[in-house]
């Protein structure tokens, strides 16, 4: 070896010493960063933007629990990559583990990604509807699940087994879970039957619906008892069915007197989007009676979002509710609580 080979070498070897001291320094910044943010108290509840989907990562106060209730769709596009992509950053630096995941119900655009997050992530607990689908991803998500649960890893709840449960997620926030489709087994459709959750951390509620339809919302307003209809009663609600206008009806809406509604949906006229149609301006425009009536204490900012009017079979500009959220807009949207007031923030999705 040549003396200039050896300076060579060994220049390089200090450049790569000072080049891992530098990555342990940014290590040690992000972990810093995180356990600040581990430490910060607050309940963050993270609607992931999927396009025509729902994805929802949510983080307790303590920093340590986190749920997943769905996991995006695979045929629109890009609803996996992001998905995927918006998870693994959460996870930046901490083990991939999830308290719970709940699968609201079977469709692709909501179990999109679930096999790949058993496969991934360590789940303590998943609950579903207790449904099942003739489809290739379902099977294949159900051999997952099963061969995890025989190996005693996950521990499953099959929500239909009770109209009301409760389940353990994290200290301070109390979670439940009801399917309207357990109190009346009749209810056929699929959207109806998905599994409710409800978050509650200190005087701050949270309502996810994944997607349930009109029939629904009537037996949780007729057929609930006057206790069990007030688990509707929140301060964000998770909109149901990507802002259809075959959910949402105004006495749902006064039911659950949000502050805050988040409606997660795709981009007129792409993907699956193109057929859907979401959000349904007749769907917009209950809301915006809704906040007007009801002003909310945070309010987004004023925008107009394209809004199908079945009506006339025609998209229109429909001015936002001011106290609603859309993924196709807002890109991820974060709702934060410290137990008695609630932040929005909003990341826009790059294209
Ligand atoms: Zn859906």
């Amino acid at each position: 070896m040549q003396p200039n080979q050896l300076l060579q070498r060994h220049d390089s070897c200090l450049w790569s010493y000072k080049q891992i001291a530098a990555y342990c320094l940014i290590g040690v910044i992000l972990l810093t960063v995180q356990s600040l943010h581990a430490a910060n108290g607050k309940l963050e509840v993270t609607f992931f933007d999927v396009g025509q989907g729902d994805a929802i990562l949510v983080t307790c106060p303590d920093g340590n629990h986190h749920m997943l209730i769905d996991s995006g769709d695979t045929r629109y596009p890009d609803s996996s990559k992001h998905f995927r992509a918006f998870l693994n950053a959460a996870f930046t630096n901490k083990p991939h583990h999830l308290d719970v995941v709940v699968a609201s119900h079977e469709h692709a655009d909501h179990i999109g990604s679930m096999q790949w997050v058993l496969t991934n992530y360590q789940v303590n607990t998943y609950v579903d509807n207790g449904d099942t689908a003739d489809t290739t991803m379902f099977a294949n998500l159900l051999t997952e699940r099963r061969k995890q649960e025989r190996a005693g890893k996950l521990n499953y709840i099959k929500g239909n087994e009770n109209s009301f449960s409760e389940v353990d997620f994290c200290p301070d926030v109390k979670m439940e879970i009801f399917l309207p489709w357990a109190t009346v087994p009749s209810l056929s459709d699929q959207n109806d039957r998905s599994v409710a959750v409800r978050l509650d951390f200190k005087t701050n509620s949270f309502l996810f619906v994944g997607d349930i339809e009109g029939e629904a919302e009537q037996v949780m307003l007729n057929q609930f008892t006057d206790k069990q209809r007030a688990l509707l009663d929140v301060d964000v609600l998770k909109v149901g069915h990507h802002g259809s206008d075959t959910s949402s009806r105004e006495g749902f809406i006064m039911a659950v007197s949000p502050q805050i509604a988040v409606i997660s949906c795709g981009k007129k006229g792409t993907g699956t989007n193109e057929r859907y149609k979401h959000p349904r301006l007749s769907t917009m425009r209950h809301f915006d009676d809704w906040f007007k009536n009801n002003p909310p204490t945070v309010k987004a900012t004023a925008a107009k979002i394209p809004a199908y009017d079945a009506d006339t079979g025609a998209w229109k500009q429909q001015t936002r509710p001011s106290g609603m959220w859309l993924t196709v807009k807002d890109g991820t949207v974060t709702v934060t609580s410290d137990g008695k007031e609630l932040k929005v923030n909003t990341v826009p999705t790059p294209n």
